[in-house]
């Protein structure tokens, strides 16, 4: 393997991505003098980068900004030895011995252990206004943002297993959950359905669909229209989520890793093992379920001690 100067560019770790979780594998293991090398993307950070004020970290009361915070993640990792590169790894052999990565520069690495942290990006409807609003009334994250707009009217969009466990966390938040679902039907497990059913202040819109958003600095009102009747009404709310699914960064991976039908790599429970010997995932990647800052980066600890211990087996049975 080698790299545009024709140097072969061998790593004991390699750490792809570079949000809560790959950070955190970072400080770890440069912290175990593993001397990690990370392949952050384009745009380090991850999903915090879109994300304004972080209150429920712990370790920062008064709250932080997601990119101030990235920042922070970059500079911890940085200062015990862990190097960036502002790269995409975008072909990956994880079979061979050593393991080989391809950058988008078209540079060849190999390594012994790879940590991937590649993470997930909500899915948007695709419409305008949600640029428009991103970060001024637009979320994709209830849990995250429910809490900035407490005692208003929101609405939310979906009607998975997501949608409903979103729309149930704001109708405890908010003074009432306007909830559009695009069929007469939903596709959240029964007792999720019940629950948000019972629910006194979820307003549920069937065939509904969003079509716009309007406002002076921020969201005001949701457009929607009924797409049987072509009916077509404004509510106002102060917040919109979307809440139509994730999709994780794992591409690349296909065929190699174990993954679920949505693409999510599958991990050994309680651990960042995957099915290849050296190969550790962390963060959204694998997690489907939690999707936050904080889980994110347990997971990212777990998967630099995970391969820590498994170097220092490897190390110990050639010895
Ligand atoms: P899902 O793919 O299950 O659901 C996505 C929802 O968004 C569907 O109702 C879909 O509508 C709707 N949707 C998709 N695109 C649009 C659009 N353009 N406009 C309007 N609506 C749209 O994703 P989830 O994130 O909800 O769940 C992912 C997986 O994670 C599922 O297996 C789920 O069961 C699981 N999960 C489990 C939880 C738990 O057990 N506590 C909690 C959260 C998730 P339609 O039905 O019409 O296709």
């Amino acid at each position: 393997m080698s790299t545009e100067n024709g140097e072969n560019k061998h790593e004991k770790v390699i750490i792809i991505g570079s949000g809560p979780a790959g950070y955190t594998a970072a400080i770890y293991a440069s912290r175990a003098e593993l001397h990690p090398l990370m392949f952050s993307g384009m745009q380090p950070g991850g999903q915090l980068m879109i994300t304004n004020d972080v209150e429920n970290y712990p370790g920062y009361p008064t709250g932080i900004m997601g990119p101030e915070m990235m920042e922070d993640f970059r500079k911890q990792a940085e200062r015990f030895g862990t190097r960036m590169k502002y790269e995409n790894i975008v072909k990956v052999d994880l079979h061979a011995n050593p393991k080989k990565l391809v950058t988008d520069g078209g540079d060849e690495y190999t390594a012994d252990a790879v940590i991937i942290s590649t993470g997930a990006s909500a899915k948007w409807l695709g419409i305008d206004a949600e640029e428009r609003y991103m970060n001024r009334g637009v979320s994709a994250c209830a849990v995250c943002d429910g809490y900035f707009f407490r005692g208003q009217e929101v609405a939310i969009v979906g009607a998975g297993d997501t949608a409903a466990e979103e729309a149930l966390y704001l109708s405890k938040v908010c003074s009432k959950v306007h909830m559009l679902v695009r069929r007469d039907e939903m596709r959240a497990s029964k007792i999720m359905q019940a629950r948000v059913r019972a629910a006194e202040n979820i307003e549920i819109y069937w065939n509904t669909e969003a079509r716009d958003l309007s406002g002076e600095e921020k969201v005001e009102a949701v457009h929607v229209i009924n797409n049987q009747t072509q009916e077509e009404s404004v509510i106002p709310v102060g917040a919109f989520f979307v809440a139509i699914g994730h999709k994780p960064s794992t591409e690349i991976f296909d065929g190699q890793l174990d993954m679920d039908e949505a693409g999510y790599i599958i991990n050994k429970p309680g651990t960042s093992l995957t099915n290849i010997e050296g190969v550790f995932v962390s963060g959204d990647a694998a997690d489907n379920v939690y999707r936050q800052a904080v889980t994110a980066a347990g997971t990212g600890c777990m998967a630099a001690l995970d391969a820590e211990r498994w170097l220092a087996a490897k190390e110990a049975a050639i010895a």
